[in-house]
């Protein structure tokens, strides 16, 4: 079996696993695996922006921005975490204009910034011009810019190689398992130290704003490897999904001006978000266009999706700050937003929980938050947690960028001082890969991905999304043990090796059903409302019993672990107001 070793190992090219890798190029060899070629990472298609309280248009402050933080997690963020993050942000993001990011400008010249849900001056009082952008394509720009960054501190790529496990040595992680897409090669790469920084994990739901790579394999990996998924009852549903597509329109066209309003042309959300309206979080926004279409209120014939009206912007400042919405809705549904407005309908999105890591990007196995040695997660993947129950628009580019940079150097420390010689590999994870790839293959009878993942699709989508009840969560779990089975079971076609992208997607499938089962298993445990996590029988938030985060462990043989961790509320005891409340917006 092929051998390459390297200091680091960084498992995925999106903007948190690319600033990790600029952070420590030059000072130790550091290469980056990733499944999609770099540009093809989901960082690339953020459109809105990322957050900074820069107060470039109107005063502002990091503690303004940490308590919005804070009230928009529905308080089950980790308090410290969040301070450390907001008070980065400005700095993370002049960092980034001085490595090359275009950002759109003010008249002044300052970096421009828009409004977005959630973002508020003065604690709540009134939407704050918080979050930096390049007109609706933050993301792209900033992922090659890193890409560019990475290529001049010469850190090594292999783009096209899907990892499929850790290797260990004594509890800590030492390398990789990877295949090559191009000659479905599996090889090892042994390093001193490993990231987990795979992205998100949207596919498992049918309608979604995710690309297809985004399948959780690390969740997947962690869980295989004994390591706990924290929170993964809080995932998502982005307002704004292009009707019957999924595809995003960002919450920077609301943040523009943009107004949502149901069939009978209403702007529901004075209703339900008196103050900040169309500029809520995206859990209630979320929910607000759900109520609205219970109560038959919906637009179109079938009354099941609502309205985004842009029309009261001008042509020029769509073209100029939303030009990437304004294709899409034409694009895609045949709408010119500047006439008329666009079906849109919520489009699960982002995902709130992940693998627990602490401030420096490192791995905690359990509750008292016992390190697992060489291995660091980063990015939507991770859970540090930022975003507690539910994260603001444009506080997940700041989190891959704060937190990315936090772990490389974190890294960089491990190295000089902690761990100066590779452990010895054992090759027995390699092996164990040839042998069940092999398996797959051999495999005549089963049943194809196509037919499981839709299964999955449907079931995320119907019991574990928006508005959960104990019936429909206590199906959900029965469905999806029966599809881990299944996908136990299937069968691969195609028998090449070169880009046998069934294969691959077959053991996605494996991550897929495993990690969904946590996030129906944790969203069945929590019994409350809280964030992105709605339950129908029992409609208030409990912090009395669930001020406390969620660990779900994978046991073999399809069982699992549930356990609880403390909530982190460092600034309320110094701060009165991020003592947890009701929230109001
Ligand atoms: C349409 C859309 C718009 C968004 N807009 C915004 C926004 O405006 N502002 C904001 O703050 N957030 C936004 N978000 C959220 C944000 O973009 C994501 O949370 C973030 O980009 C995730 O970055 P990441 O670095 O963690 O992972 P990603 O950018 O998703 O990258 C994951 C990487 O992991 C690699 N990978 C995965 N599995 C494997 C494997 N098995 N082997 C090898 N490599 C693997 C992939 O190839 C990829 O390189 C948006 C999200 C979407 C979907």
């Amino acid at each position: 079996m092929r051998i390459v070793y390297h200091d680091v190992v960084i498992v995925g090219s999106g903007l948190a696993g690319l600033r990790a890798a600029v952070e420590i190029a030059g000072k130790h060899d550091v290469a980056v695996l990733s499944k999609l070629h770099p540009l093809r990472s989901h960082s690339g298609a953020a459109q809105g922006g990322i957050s900074a309280a820069l107060g470039n248009a109107g005063e502002d402050s990091p503690l303004w921005h940490a308590y919005d933080t804070v009230k928009g997690s529905d308080f089950l963020a980790d308090q410290y975490a969040v301070e450390v993050m907001c008070n980065d942000a400005p700095r993370a993001i002049i960092e980034l204009e001085h490595m090359g990011v275009p950002f759109s400008r003010l008249e002044s010249g300052r970096i421009a910034q828009r409004p977005f849900g959630g973002h508020t001056s003065n604690y709540g009082r009134a939407p704050v011009r918080r979050t930096c952008y390049a007109a609706d394509r933050t993301g792209h720009v900033c992922l090659n810019t890193l890409y560019e960054q990475s290529l001049l501190r010469n850190v090594s790529f292999y783009a096209e190689y899907q990892v499929l496990d850790l290797c260990m040595s004594d509890g800590a992680v030492n390398g990789v398992v990877a295949t090559d897409l191009k000659t479905g090669e599996i090889m090892i790469f042994h390093a001193r130290s490993v990231v987990l920084a795979t992205g998100g994990y949207g596919k498992a739901w049918k309608t979604t704003s995710n690309a297809f790579a985004n399948t959780g394999d690390g969740l997947g990996i962690a869980l295989d490897n004994g390591i706990p998924l924290q929170d993964m009852e809080f995932v998502q549903f982005h307002p704004t999904g292009l009707y019957q597509l999924g595809i995003l329109i960002t919450e920077a066209a609301r943040g523009e001006g943009g107004i949502l309003r149901n069939g009978e042309g209403e702007r529901f959300m004075e209703r339900y978000a008196p103050s900040i309206k169309d500029l809520a979080p995206r859990d209630i926004v979320s929910r607000s266009i759900y109520e609205e279409l219970r109560y038959g209120r919906g637009a179109g014939p079938l009354k099941d999706h609502v309205l985004l009206d842009l029309t009261g912007l001008s042509k020029k400042a769509i073209a100029e700050k939303l030009p990437e919405i304004e294709s899409f809705a034409k694009t895609y549904l045949g709408v010119d937003p500047v006439q008329a407005p666009i079906p849109v309908q919520p489009t699960c999105h982002y995902a709130m929980g992940g693998i627990p890591s602490d401030v420096n990007g490192r791995v905690t196995r359990d509750s008292e938050g016992s390190e697992v040695s060489g291995l660091w997660a980063i990015g939507e993947v991770a859970c540090v947690s930022v975003h507690g129950a539910n994260r603001l628009g444009s506080n997940s580019l700041l989190d891959l960028i704060v937190f990315g940079r936090r772990a490389g150097k974190d890294i960089n420390r491990y190295l000089d001082r902690v761990c100066l010689a590779p452990l010895p590999l054992d090759i027995g994870r390699g092996l164990q890969a040839v042998r069940q790839v092999d398996a797959l293959k051999r495999r005549r009878t089963g049943e194809t991905v196509h037919q499981i993942r839709s299964d999955l699709q449907r079931v995320m989508m119907e019991y574990v999304s928006v508005f959960r009840d104990e019936e429909g969560l206590k199906k959900a779990v029965g469905d999806i043990t029966l599809l881990q089975e299944r996908a136990a079971r299937l069968k691969v076609v195609d028998q090449g090796r070169v880009f046998n992208t069934e294969l691959l997607e077959a053991i996605e499938l494996q991550h897929m059903v495993n990690y969904s089962k946590a996030v129906a298993v944790a969203a069945l445990e929590r019994k409350e409302s809280r964030g992105a996590h709605s339950r129908d029988d029992y409609p208030k938030r409990d912090d009395g019993s669930w001020l406390r985060h969620s660990l779900y462990y994978f046991e073999k043989g399809g069982g699992y672990r549930y356990e609880q961790k403390p909530v982190d509320l460092s600034l309320a005891s110094r701060y009165s107001m991020f003592v947890p409340k009701e929230r109001k917006y």
